[in-house]
């Protein structure tokens, strides 16, 4: 737990799409007075303006593939170095795979940071192919939900068990009203 000097919320949110990680992400980070960062959010923006990183990654994300993590490293460092990310943070996206989690540590151990929390929101199967179907975006056409899920289970559920081994999972039932889970994942977390 971080304490004295580096106090704020370091914290991750994990879940397969369409688990509501995207809006519990704002919700806590409201309440915890950190920024919300969300990698999916960062890069739909880079395509909108048609930046490099746009062109990059516009067909990647639109096939419901995984941006290669040394690209997506490079966005966190540098999203992570602004000064508002200073106090901490909670990040929707980021990590997805072993080696994104690695680069993660390794970019807080750098300002002598660590993560205080990685959050587990866990849905049924079910639940997020209707959730997910029922959003409007581009990549929420069935085939590219069911890529992106079969993605979630291959290379980023690995990260479960690598954050419960380390004592950092923190486990939360993310099928119930959004205002209950809201609520369980703020009661789970260390007091600011
Ligand atoms: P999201 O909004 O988190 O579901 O992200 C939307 C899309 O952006 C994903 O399907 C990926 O193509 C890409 N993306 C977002 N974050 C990452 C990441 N950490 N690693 C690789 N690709 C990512």
């Amino acid at each position: 737990m971080s304490g004295g000097l580096s106090a704020g919320l370091r914290a991750v949110l994990l879940g397969a799409p369409g688990s509501g990680k995207g809006t519990q992400a704002e919700r806590v980070a409201a309440a915890r007075a950190v920024p919300a960062i969300s990698t999916g959010d960062m890069l739909r923006q880079a395509v909108a303006e048609g930046s490099e990183l746009g062109a990059r990654v516009k067909s990647v994300m639109a096939a419901g593939l995984l941006v290669d993590d040394a690209l997506m490293t490079e966005v966190v460092r540098e999203r992570l170095g602004r000064s508002d990310a200073c106090s901490g943070f909670i990040l929707d996206g980021f990590p997805r795979t072993i080696s994104q989690a690695e680069a993660l540590d390794a970019l807080l151990a750098a300002c002598r940071h660590a993560l205080d929390a990685v959050v587990l929101l866990e849905v049924p199967q079910e639940a997020l192919v209707r959730r997910a179907l029922g959003r409007k975006r581009d990549d929420d056409k069935e085939e590219v939900i069911r890529q992106r899920l079969e993605l979630y289970r291959e290379k980023t559920e690995p990260l479960v068990g690598h954050y419960a081994g380390r004592g950092l999972l923190v486990r939360v039932d993310g099928g119930r009203p959004m205002d209950d889970v809201t609520a369980a994942i703020l009661a789970r977390l260390a007091p600011a």
